[in-house]
């Protein structure tokens, strides 16, 4: 995942001015007051951010700085050139690489539904292709954790030679060396919240009134006409929103899919695509791991940027100068400091 990629190439960025800096520092000013505001606003971060659903990609954004990751809502287009190209380079062997098994069609959507029928209906053919033993790529997951509804799209599901089902994630660097253990952490939890996903979809414990209801989606709607036409192709018969969900539903209850087996990290430069290394992770209850990060976005506790043990994350970071929590770590350090003469 190209987000996952800028914070991991993090260290190494310029901390050299971006053009335009001085216009966002005054726009960070602004949100020091926007700050004061949102401690006495009673909205939990998802309503406050109008926010119906996280991508688990936010999680991992969470789990490098939180503080940062809230900046990165406030204050969009922070992003310094580099990382957007960085971003741009990684997109584009994630593209190479779904190519190569599937080819990618247009459609044209007119209402939220059908631009999530689009999503369904890509979760559809690859359960299909799954279940005829196939590989897949760029797979929709979607699920509740601790009440609060996420949206994922896993890099890749094959079987091994043994017929164990693997989740292989792609992770391009800048640089031809695998990340740090702070980057990897992350890595980890983005493919451990992906099993848990996945494999409670295919349990058959999506439930349709939780998706509905989050994400505020009107299943009467009818789907547009390119959208039937999509789905008659892949012998389909769907007129609503609603009939697609459920048949995405009973087709993933009765699909005798397992559950994942393995979970893989492959890193591969960014120039040359060549592969650095791979790596397996090992799963454990993500539910008791995700619970400090879920208090946050249900408005149990404030923001929290990094510990002093991680503060060279800041060094690299486009919010260093408007940082609040740094501010306050600042004085932490010199007051232990002082105590320590
Ligand atoms: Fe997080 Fe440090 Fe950046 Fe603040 S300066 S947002 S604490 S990484």
């Amino acid at each position: 995942d190209t987000s996952e990629t800028v914070n991991a190439e993090n260290p190494n960025c310029s901390t050299e001015l971006p053009e335009g800096y001085l216009q966002r520092v005054e726009h960070g000013k602004e949100t020091a007051g926007k700050r004061q505001k949102r401690k006495s606003d009673a909205r939990n971060p998802l309503e406050r951010y109008h926010m119906k659903y996280l991508c688990v990609t936010d999680l991992c954004a969470q789990g490098w700085c939180e503080q940062q990751m809230v900046y990165s809502i406030e204050l969009p287009g922070f992003l310094q050139p580099e990382r957007v190209a960085l971003m741009d380079r990684g997109a584009s062997i994630h593209l190479a690489r779904e190519l190569e098994v599937h080819d990618i069609v247009s459609v044209c959507t007119k209402t939220r539904e059908d631009s999530w029928a689009v999503k369904f209906l890509n979760l559809l053919t690859t359960i299909s292709v799954l279940q005829a033993g196939g590989p897949v790529r760029e797979c929709p997951v979607f699920g509740e954790i601790d009440g609060i509804f996420l949206v994922g799209v896993i890099d890749e599901l094959h079987y091994t030679p043994k017929g164990e089902l693997e989740l292989s994630e792609l992770k391009t660097r800048g640089r031809p060396s695998l990340p740090t253990n702070a980057q990897k952490r992350n890595h980890h939890l983005q493919v451990k919240v992906y099993k848990h996903m996945f494999d409670a979809m295919v349990r058959g414990q999506m439930n349709l009134d939780n998706l509905i209801s989050h994400l505020r989606l009107r299943p009467e709607q009818p789907l547009g006409a390119h959208i039937k036409e999509h789905a008659e192709k892949a012998g389909l018969t769907v007129n609503c929103f609603g009939d697609l969900l459920e048949l995405t539903c009973l087709s993933l209850t009765f699909s005798d899919l397992p559950n994942i087996d393995r979970l893989t990290l492959e890193y591969h430069y960014q120039k040359d695509n060549t592969l650095i290394g791979t790596e397996t992770v090992h799963f454990g209850n993500i539910e008791e791991e995700l619970q400090d990060y879920m208090a946050f976005w249900k408005g149990w506790r404030e923001t929290k940027g990094v510990d002093i043990e991680e503060a060279w994350k800041c060094r690299s970071c486009n919010y260093l100068d408007i940082c609040e929590w740094r501010k306050t770590m600042g004085t932490v350090i010199n007051h232990t400091k002082r105590t320590k003469q």
